[in-house]
């Protein structure tokens, strides 16, 4: 973990926030590095999710958005932790977490527990009053469910069919912590998919099925992973069963994502709240139902570190250790890296005549300082699956070295079969 944790800061994955001012809360910012893999994260979720599905649409939901929506859902009055403060050494904390023991101080006397509602409440206008007050959305999920009618009448989609969203949420978590697994501001990709009431529990196998294979897929290891169902004391008040994804954390066991049968009880919260019948009708038939709700709901920030603990390795090559981030090419934050051989002048039109042919194709890294086998070092723990190596060869019968990073096997190629040849290495 700590070894992960160093290397995110060192190379620019993830940046402590507001590091000149000695850091905020545990709020982080993502660095050069750390924007492209998230990127790549959430790219990879929407292409599985949206693109290769003709039965899921995408949406955008606005952070900011009536209260009205948290009245509905539950958020105001039950989404809750249970807070106690330690009255020796005046640290909060999570009852539910701690026990009767202050895990600072060691003292009991902890005062009696109190509901601390996770919502972050703003005001919107210039006027500061119960009128006024917001919430930083906790979830994306309410957007797809206030647009249900909206994308029903726009998409021509009939249930089985789902709405996507990729976003930021905020809570104002008691204890966050463990790096970027719990912090108060985060990225979630969440689907509602839409069924007929009584194919409810066919869906959620689907979907656990499904999502566990979405990690394997991207590279985390079976023995890493693990599908854990919920018990009954811990479902949710409107689950008809959930189970959740989970990765070996350094720590533990820890969710990844949790995937939920929410029955229709969103849908019949918000018609209630709304007044407008939040219900799927088929013209043709006269059939009318209040389709039930299974929801795959993941954190792309949370992923992104299991990606990331899952990749890192250590090895010895020619006698030497390096560090090897072994992601799999779709989440790497460079595809390739452009290395001319050393900084002689004569390299450089040739390598950047490589680099422009690479570029449209995949992400691209351009370094030309340090010896060879450092800066291949260095692209080894940021993960670039493939080095190009313009050599003063290169410039005489126009053809590069490709280094593979995890057997470091190097191949001469054309370099008018260079696209061909990497796209097939990384297709
Ligand atoms: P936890 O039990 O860890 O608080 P949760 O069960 O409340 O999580 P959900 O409401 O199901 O989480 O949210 C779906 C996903 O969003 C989680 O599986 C996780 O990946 C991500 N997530 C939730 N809270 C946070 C957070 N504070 N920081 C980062 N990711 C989060």
């Amino acid at each position: 973990m700590e070894k992960v944790v160093n290397l995110c800061k060192r190379r620019g994955f993830i940046f402590p926030s507001a590091e000149i001012y000695g850091g905020f809360r545990s709020t982080y910012d993502y660095g050069p590095l750390g924007v492209l893999m998230l990127r790549n994260v959430k790219g990879q979720w929407w292409r599985s999710m949206v693109q290769l599905r003709d039965d899921v649409v995408g949406i955008d939901a606005a952070i900011l958005s009536s209260p009205r929506i948290w009245e509905a859902s539950g958020h105001l009055a039950t989404f809750t932790d249970p807070l106690v403060d330690c009255r020796r050494c005046k640290e909060r904390w999570r009852a539910d977490e701690i026990g009767d023991t202050c895990p600072n101080c060691g003292s009991h006397d902890l005062t009696e527990a109190r509901a601390f509602n996770l919502m972050f409440k703003t005001f919107v206008g210039p006027v500061e009053d119960d009128a006024s007050a917001a919430y930083l959305r906790p979830e994306t999920a309410q957007g797809m469910f206030v647009n249900f009618l909206n994308v029903l009448q726009t998409s021509r989609k009939r249930p089985p069919f789902g709405i996507a969203q990729i976003g930021k949420s905020f809570r104002n978590e008691i204890t966050p912590g463990n790096f970027v697994f719990r912090t108060r501001e985060f990225e979630q990709m969440e689907l509602e998919f839409f069924v007929p009431p009584d194919e409810g529990p066919k869906w959620l196998d689907y979907w656990c099925t499904e999502r566990l294979n979405w990690y394997r897929d991207l590279g985390i290891a079976d023995d890493k992973l693990r599908l854990r169902a919920h018990s009954p004391e811990e479902l949710s008040h409107y689950s008809k069963g959930t189970y959740d994804v989970e990765f070996a954390f350094p720590w533990g066991w820890g969710e990844l994502e949790g995937i939920a049968n929410r029955t229709d009880y969103d849908l019949n919260a918000h018609s209630v709240q709304s007044g407008q019948r939040l219900e799927y009708f088929d013209q043709g038939s006269g059939e009318r139902y209040v389709p039930h709700v299974i929801e795959p709901a993941a954190g792309a920030t949370r992923a992104m570190m299991a990606f990331l603990l899952a990749a890192y390795d250590e090895d010895v090559v020619s006698g030497e250790k390096r560090t090897v981030l072994r992601l799999d090419q779709r989440l790497a934050p460079y595809q390739v890296a452009v290395l001319p051989l050393s900084r002689n002048e004569s390299l450089r039109p040739l390598a950047r005549e490589v680099l422009h042919l690479l570029q449209p194709h995949w992400m691209c890294d351009y370094d030309e300082t340090q010896a060879i086998g450092r800066r291949y070092r260095r692209q080894d723990e940021i993960g670039t699956p493939w080095c190009v190596t313009v050599d003063f060869d290169s410039l005489e019968d126009r053809a590069v070295t490709i280094r593979e990073r995890d057997s470091t096997e190097q191949v001469r190629v054309a370099v008018g079969a260079l696209v061909d040849e990497l796209g097939s290495r990384l297709s």
